[in-house]
């Protein structure tokens, strides 16, 4: 695990790299006690999660993904409208830490809970015959009642996305096979931009506001955008028509695509964009491109919620074409 000096016990490395991201949550009592103790306020309800990231399942080896560990978590939380608050942090390491390995580990936290506007209260510290694995449990607030589930969507509502779709796929591509940069005709800077997509996902609560404040229906993309729209018309028992020339991509990916090296169908099957796709009420449309312009987030309409089962993908002639659904699958 790294070459750092070895750290010899657990309580060390809970004081040490885990305390002072607490941010003196008197609700986290030091990292002392059995609990952490949460008090919500008037009015409000938790929304929570949880996500692990496994070293050789999730990341490559030798890499200390922490800060994507809680990036992931808070696309969670984002995609139902609510703030990130607190998270509890689980980790499994093969061997004894060190010093630079928990090193890394605080730092891409610290990182991401200041980005993220959240703090540690709590988690468990364990040694693990098996990979190296990050597994963080995150907590938001949102108004009672105002979460916004997967089943809200109703027909006739315009399908949106934000951001742009595809960025972390090829960023996972060039990861796998840098040789591929100069196959594909990207600068370095665009190949780097790319793998940050992949590498820090950075999740945006301006988006917690837009969802929690017009949507219908809303999931974070993680799997694919193709997969993770299956998810909200399946449990909203209803259907879509998406245009995949309106899926909005980055300008690296556009160029990819006009040039046929890489199809708009693979970069909406990729995965990880850790934006959010949400149905809502045509009527409300401009309010909301108001609300996103005011933030600086990109929304951009794709399609429309249609009563008939299914997601059907039509392409640039306004013809069908088959999407597969199933995105990723750890199985
Ligand atoms: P217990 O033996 O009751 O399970 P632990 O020894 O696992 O308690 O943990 C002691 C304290 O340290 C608890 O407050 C726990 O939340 C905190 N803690 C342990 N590991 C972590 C971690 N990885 N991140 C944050 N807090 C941790
Ligand atoms: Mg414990």
């Amino acid at each position: 695990m790294g070459t750092g000096e070895r750290l010899l016990r657990e309580a060390d490395v809970i004081r040490e790299f885990f305390l002072p991201l607490t941010a003196r949550d008197p609700g986290a009592a030091g990292l002392e006690d059995d609990c952490a103790v949460l008090t919500p306020a008037p009015d409000t309800q938790y929304v929570v999660t949880t996500d692990s990231l496994i070293e050789g399942v999730h990341f490559f080896a030798g890499e200390v993904p922490a800060f994507k560990a809680l990036a992931v978590n808070v696309s969670d939380l984002v995609a139902k409208g609510a703030t990130p608050e607190r998270y509890l942090l689980n980790i499994a390491l093969p061997g004894p830490p060190d010093r630079q390995m928990m090193g890394r580990v605080h730092a891409g936290l610290a990182a991401a809970q200041e980005a993220f506007g959240c703090h540690l209260i709590g988690g468990d510290t364990d040694r693990t015959p098996g990979p190296f694995t990050l597994t963080i449990t995150a907590i938001g607030a949102i108004p009672s009642g105002r979460t916004v589930r997967r089943s809200g969507a109703r027909e006739g509502d315009i399908v949106a996305v934000t951001g742009t779709i595809g960025d972390a796929g090829l960023g996972l591509r060039l990861r796998q096979a840098p040789e591929r940069r100069e196959a594909l005709g990207l600068t370095t800077a665009e190949a780097d931009v790319l793998k940050e997509r992949f590498e820090r996902p950075r999740p945006r609560l301006a988006v917690a506001e837009i969802v929690r404040t017009f949507a219908n229906a809303a999931a974070d993309v993680s799997d694919g955008l193709s997969k993770d729209l299956g998810h909200i018309v399946s449990a909203s028992r209803c259907g879509a028509t998406v245009d995949l020339a309106k899926v909005p991509l980055c300008d690296a990916a556009q160029r990819l695509s006009d040039q046929g090296r890489v199809s708009r169908t693979d970069l909406v099957a990729s995965g990880e964009d850790y934006e959010v796709v949400f149905t809502m009420a045509p009527g409300r449309w401009r309010d909301m491109q108001r609300m996103a312009e005011d933030h600086g987030v990109a929304v951009s309409a794709i399609g429309r919620i249609v009563a008939p089962a299914g997601v059907v993908w039509r392409d640039e002639h306004g013809d069908e074409i088959t999407l597969p659904t199933d995105g990723w699958d750890h199985f």
